[in-house]
């Protein structure tokens, strides 16, 4: 059966036990200070289990793209090596919100996996939790006697918290769990050790596929369980996984799910998949690894060098690393991969189809660009190699080329045990370590539990379309310390007109009045999951009062200006450029707004002109705001709203329309295109391959730009002591100043010819070698011209110049080669130690080596103790 139908099947199955079937959410996580990706199926129904949104649907079904690559459940390390874990994998899940419960649960997988997908039941096994002293959880024999009435006692396994309770973070929503195992072992190999003593084990052919969760529970800062308010049931199995049972392999990766990627990256390696396993291993990391790239880049999650980008970021250069070291690919071609991807998946997945171009640039750029990395790092190993004594590598140095140049440490090491190197780990690891802590350090927050004063009300509504004050009570609250923001007070309004950030659109700021006629300011506003969180910078004396709040109307009318001229802006850059152009990312600020968006070229002079003038026609124009809210998607596309991915099931959505700009949004708007007065295009550049961002100014904003603008212009004129042609006279100075620049360059030349002759003249020949040490009036460059013109002259020549210029002190050690090896000499060991003195370092060749040091004064000692090296 094609894997296709496999998913098919499972999910017409819960349509005939009355599930809801929904489509996946996004493998991004927007509004989640906890989790960058969704790792399971139960992610996005997270506030249904913790009681804070009540499902439309009591029972669905889905199969939900997931990631795990950081944070609590992390694989990344084990893909590729093992046959059966992924980075991104597909879990499809059975869910009852606060519907039925374990009997359901238990009696319909069985149904599903022995009847409609006909495993032998004789290969299954089944886990049910043992308890947990410290939890104050007994054995979970409910689940037990479920199980029996279908499987052979024998065949019931029991299982620890480790593996039987099932949590989703160190906080939130958790409980029992039964697992389902298969044994897809040969009849010889089960004979001589039985599946049961291999479940959890970490065999390749006795794995985990289904995961039943039995949600009571919510794990709590302080490590307690509190009862949830309804019991649930999350099921989780493993597609892939399924898929490997299904189609009798003994691998995942020789599913229909991963055979095209994998027969695709043989192509163009020239490889071949199952002939050695170092290669094998790279195969797998990559097919594997194209797929969690595409879909988080599908979700609007481009590779970056902070947080969930640079998660993205290091899988791919994982891939290509693989790529680089073991099928020797030296170009880019992970990229071409993604052809392959969408048609494989493209269908169920119609987001990869869709952007399958963007996707394809961006790994492109990638691959390109750390391929650089990768050859410059060699560059320098190479000099690390060379300047090293011995076989030993400092870690320290290693850790370097980690660090600031993202070289791998483990292409380090394999480099060094090719020449019969190796790298002083403990070293490396120290390093690590310490930096680590610094990061650590700096990062630590601490968050309460939350206090909830008023139960009932926890629903919260935003009214700050309407309204920028209100009259609120505070729900919950809890303390967060954070060590680089300090002490603050996370609050939730039984309503608020508070903008939580979201949709690009910075958060709210405002006050709280307390008695007495103080205030407490709230510094930001932000969703998590379902709740309004403000920031407050202190909780009221008495928080179970009324409160007077207002927002910062100043702030959030400049916002709602620069969101309305983005809506413009958007729409003026399809008119211009294409509608290719789609919109990439946004940041909507009181101050500016930035629009990233896809197109393939620099924007003219003429282009950014035409799409200044679009906009500020429209503003000229004084279009009315038409706000839709709580319409169904399908409404919202009627009326010319772009379809956008990452919506998740059960949202309704808002539309905002000024004329013929019709968006998706949540964020706050001007009554009228007039209110925006001004719009200002400051900057225009690419951020990524095919992506470009604009950055713009609106309203009274722009009149400080054209100000500022304008003064630089009349003081520029003004040193240039008033021209007609200013432009003329910067283009003429630029001119001169590259002529003077030639000029004097020739004149050191000559200087330094002279002075050649002078030189050769002052050598002393001290035990058969030509001395000379001297301070020089030159700079760095001519120096090293000299002596090796000197050296080509003058045989058995040590050399050895200092110099100084702007207050620092340099030396330079030219030592003719047969020196080198002849007396042992060596120039990198000369400055080395003769650097101390002018209170500095350096380095470079046996023949040729340079230092520079913050003390002048040391120069004529060190040229002093030169003699030293050859007396
Ligand atoms: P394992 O012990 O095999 O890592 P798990 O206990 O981490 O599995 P769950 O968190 O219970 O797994 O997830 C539910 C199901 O999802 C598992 O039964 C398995 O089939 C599948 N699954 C889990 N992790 C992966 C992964 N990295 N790649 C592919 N499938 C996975
Ligand atoms: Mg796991």
């Amino acid at each position: 059966m094609k894997s296709q139908q496999i998913r098919q099947q499972f999910l017409d199955f819960f349509a005939s036990k009355k599930h809801q079937i929904v489509p996946s959410s996004p493998i991004v996580l927007k509004n989640d200070p906890t989790l960058m990706f969704t790792n399971a199926g139960m992610v996005p129904f997270k506030e249904y289990f913790l009681g804070q949104k009540t499902a439309a649907e009591k029972r669905v079904a889905d199969t939900q793209k997931c990631l795990r690559v950081s944070g609590k459940h992390n694989d990344l390390e084990e893909v590729g090596k093992d046959t059966y874990h992924h980075t991104m994998f597909e879990m499809l899940g059975n869910w009852s919100f606060g519907d039925y419960f374990k009997k359901e649960a238990i009696s319909w997988a069985w149904e599903l996996l022995t009847e409609v997908y006909k495993i032998d039941k004789d290969c299954l096994y089944v886990t049910v939790f043992e308890g947990a002293e410290e939890d104050g959880l007994g054995y979970d024999q409910e689940a037990y006697d479920y199980w029996k009435q279908f499987i052979d006692e024998e065949r019931i396994i029991n299982g620890n918290k480790k593996d039987n309770f099932w949590e989703m973070g160190a906080q939130g929503p958790c409980g029992p769990c039964s697992e389902i195992h298969v044994d897809i072992r040969s009849a010889e190999e089960k004979a001589k050790i039985s599946g049961k003593s291999l479940v959890n084990n970490d065999h390749p052919q006795v794995v985990e596929i289904w995961n039943l969760v039995f949600m009571e529970f919510n794990r709590k800062a302080d490590g307690s369980l509190e009862k949830l308010p309804a019991q649930h049931v999350d099921t989780g199995m493993g597609f892939e996984r399924l898929c490997m049972v299904l189609q009798n392999k003994q691998s995942n990766y020789d599913t229909d799910v991963f055979t095209p990627l994998i027969r695709e990256v043989e192509a163009i390696t020239s490889s071949d998949y199952g002939k050695n396993e170092e290669t094998d291993i790279a195969i797998r990391v990559i097919a594997d690894h194209v797929r969690a790239v595409a879909f988080a880049i599908a979700d609007g999650q481009l590779p970056s060098n902070t947080g969930a980008g640079y998660v993205i970021r290091r899988i791919l250069r994982r891939a290509i690393r693989y790529g680089f070291t073991f099928l020797n690919t030296k170009e880019p071609f992970i990229y071409k991969l993604v052809n392959t991807l969408s048609k494989q998946m493209g269908e169920y997945f119609p987001e990869l189809k869709a952007q399958k171009q963007l996707i394809t640039n961006v790994i492109k750029e990638e691959e390109n660009s750390f391929l650089r990395t990768l050859d410059q790092g060699l560059l320098l190993l190479d000099g690390i190699i060379k300047n090293t004594n011995g076989t030993e590598v400092s870690g320290k140095k290693a850790f370097e080329l980690f660090d600031t140049y993202g070289f791998p440490i483990d292409l380090t090491a394999l480099i060094l045990s090719e020449k019969g190197m190796t790298l002083n780990e403990v070293d490396f690891n120290t390093e690590l370590e310490k930096q680590k802590n610094r990061s650590r350090a700096a990062s630590v927050v601490e968050t309460d539990d939350w206090v909830v004063l008023y139960e009932d009300d926890d629903e919260e509504e935003f009214i700050g379309y309407d309204t920028l004050k209100a009259k609120v009570k505070i729900t919950r609250y809890r303390k967060v310390s954070s060590k680089k923001e300090g002490d603050f007070y996370q609050l939730v309004f039984n309503m608020t007109p508070f903008y939580p950030e979201g949709g690009g659109q910075v958060g709210d700021k405002g006050y709280i009045e307390v008695p007495n006629g103080n205030v407490i300011y709230i510094v930001n506003t932000k969703k998590e999951n379902n709740l309004i969180i403000h920031y407050a910078e202190n909780l009221p004396k008495d928080p179970t009062q009324t409160f007077n709040v207002s927002v910062d109307e100043k702030q959030r009318f400049r916002t709602a200006c620069n969101h309305s001229a983005t809506h413009l802006l958007h729409q003026a850059l399809r008119e211009v450029l294409g509608t290719h152009v789609e919109q990439k990312g946004s940041a909507v600020h009181s101050k500016n707004l930035r629009f990233d968006f896809s197109h393939f070229a620099k924007l003219t002079v003429d282009e950014l002109r035409e799409v200044e003038d679009f906009v500020n026609a429209r503003i000229d124009s004084k279009i009315p705001l038409k706000e839709f809210r709580n319409i169904p998607m399908q409404t919202a596309l009627d009326k010319g709203a772009m379809a956008l991915f990452g919506e998740k099931y059960g949202d309704t959505v808002r539309a905002i329309q000024f004329g013929q700009s019709v968006e998706l949004c949540g964020g706050t708007h001007i009554q009228n295109t007039g209110d925006i007065w001004h719009f200002k295009i400051t900057s225009e550049n690419a951020i990524a391959s095919g992506i470009r961002r604009i950055e713009a100014i609106t309203g009274d904003a722009t009149k400080d730009f054209y100000f500022e603008n304008n003064r630089a212009f009349f003081e520029i004129k003004d040193i240039l002591k008033n021209p007609v042609n200013p432009l003329k006279s910067i283009l003429d100075l630029q001119e001169e100043n590259t002529t003077l620049k030639k000029q004097i360059e020739t004149l050191l030349k000559d200087k330094a010819k002279n002075l050649k002759g002078d030189l050769i003249n002052e050598v002393e020949k001290i035990n058969g070698i030509n001395f000379l040490a001297k301070k020089l009036d030159l700079d760095q460059n001519s120096i090293k011209d000299l002596a090796f013109e000197i050296g080509n002259q003058v045989e058995n020549l040590f050399l050895l110049a200092g110099a100084e210029a702007d207050g620092k002190a340099f030396l330079t050690c030219y030592i003719s080669k047969n020196l080198v090896t002849e007396k042992g000499l060596n120039a990198g060991q000369v400055v080395r130690e003769l650097g101390k003195l002018i209170q500095g370092g350096g380095g470079g060749q046996p023949f040729f080596a340079t230092a520079g040091g913050k003390n002048p004064a040391g120069i004529e000692d060190a040229l002093q103790k030169g003699k030293e090296y050859i007396l």
